[in-house]
């Protein structure tokens, strides 16, 4: 019989058996057999000091001599506790409160059923839907999977099963867009008109600023935010950031949302907040949504995962944070930005529609899904990891990766599209 462990995202039909990974220092894989590999997904865009970062190592080292694991139900303890404060500290204006939760999905679905429960809690009753965007994806668990875009998500065949909300328009004016740029401008009126539509029965919008990533790179205008957050006050709707692919610095800075200058009532890290070391995510809320659950032990929030603030995971978390301010992380991360912009902006190929570069993102996006099917595997035998997925062929590498590093990434995408035959 085969190996019974079942791979995400994966037909296993045939499937030949994946590189077996042994270690990794920097951005580098080690290979079992010997061979060494570039990451340039960093191991899906959460590991953003690279493997085996010593301070890391040594923190979760120190940590679990001390405390592995113990409930929040009831108890706490200090790595909870400073890292709740230290995440209050580095958000936007206004984000006072920590619900820690263990994955990026289940913060999400935590963000959710706050909202409800606030909006039900002030006697809004009809307001139990939420409003998201088209090419929006949010996580596989049933409840974010409702929020992701329903025709060209990975969900559709679910449609049926799920909870039904309501889809805005995705923006299509690009990051650089002006104030008077004629598709932004088209982009803000079909926002207004979602609005006008379902704001009666919207408890919250949801989006992921700046840059909606799984569902295909797109990286929108600030002032498309700004439009969101001004609606949302219009309308008494709860504004949720889904930051945990665009938080620590992947758009540029700390968080999306500052470069629009905005702040949300409830955000959602994840990814790179243990430096991709363990699964955690935090839930953030405004003081405003914390106070709707005050009062009789009916108001309280009823969420607990077992795992939640989990010690070693919040350690981590802390140790990420001080080496990503202590290290500069994001004037090495403006570095990196020029390369890939150098590397990019120009490219093209037959078959490449266009490339798009934020922060350190940098994106190929082809005309033909097809097209990028050998991708990986001649990634592989130049010794670079690399996994696109349907028309993008990306890299979202760790901050620790060298400029050489970097341009042997993009060396290696561009080439692939430059081979003869
Ligand atoms: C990865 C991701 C999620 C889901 O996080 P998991 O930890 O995989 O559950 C949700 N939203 C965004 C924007 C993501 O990139």
């Amino acid at each position: 019989m085969t190996n019974p462990l079942w791979y995400p995202y994966t037909q296993m039909q045939n499937l030949p058996p994946p590189p077996r990974v042994t270690s990794g220092k920097g951005a580098w894989l080690h290979l079992a057999d010997g061979r060494q590999l570039l990451d340039a997904t960093s191991a899906w865009w959460c590991l953003i000091h690279g493997y085996r970062h010593p301070r890391l190592d040594a923190a979760l080292h120190e940590q679990i001599d001390q405390l592995s694991h113990v409930m929040l139900g009831g108890l706490t303890h200090a790595p909870a506790l400073e890292l709740a404060e230290k995440l209050v500290a580095i958000t936007p204006e206004g984000l006072d409160r920590v619900f820690f939760s263990d994955s990026g999905s289940v913060g999400i679905e935590v963000a959710m059923k706050m909202a409800v429960q606030y909006q039900l809690q002030r006697g809004q009753t009809e307001r139990t839907r939420l409003l998201s965007v088209m090419r929006a994806y949010h996580g596989d668990t049933s409840g974010c999977m409702a929020l992701c875009d329903p025709e060209e998500g990975m969900h559709q065949l679910f449609a049926g099963w799920l909870q039904p909300h309501y889809f805005a328009a995705a923006p299509r004016a690009g990051f650089k867009a002006g104030a008077d740029d004629p598709v932004l401008l088209e982009d803000i009126q079909l926002l207004q008109a979602s609005f006008a539509q379902h704001h009666q029965s919207l408890a919250a919008f949801i989006v992921e600023p700046l840059l909606q990533a799984a569902g295909g790179f797109n990286m929108y205008s600030p002032i498309w935010l700004q439009e969101v957050r001004r609606l949302c006050n219009q309308y008494g709707v709860l504004l949720i950031f889904d930051e945990i692919a665009t938080g620590f610095g992947r758009t540029g800075s700390l968080f999306a949302c500052e470069q629009a200058g905005v702040s949300p009532d409830i955000m959602v890290l994840s990814k790179g907040l243990t430096g991709g070391y363990l699964g955690l995510a935090a839930t953030l809320a405004s003081e405003e949504v914390f106070q709707g659950f005050y009062g009789g032990p009916e108001k309280a929030f009823m969420h607990g995962p077992t795992f939640m603030g989990n010690p070693l995971a919040c350690r981590a978390a802390l140790a990420s944070i001080q080496v990503f301010e202590e290290d500069h992380y994001l004037e090495r991360i403006q570095q990196l930005n020029r390369v890939l912009h150098e590397e990019l902006d120009e490219f093209s190929a037959p078959g490449v529609q266009t490339t798009r570069v934020l922060g350190v993102t940098g994106v190929i996006e082809v005309e033909q899904a097809e097209t990028l099917k050998g991708l990986s595997r001649y990634a592989l035998e130049q010794g670079v990891w690399l996994r696109p997925f349907g028309r993008y062929a990306y890299t979202m590498p760790s901050y620790v990766i060298s400029e050489e590093e970097l341009r042997r990434i993009t060396q290696v995408m561009k080439a692939y599209f430059l081979q003869p035959g």
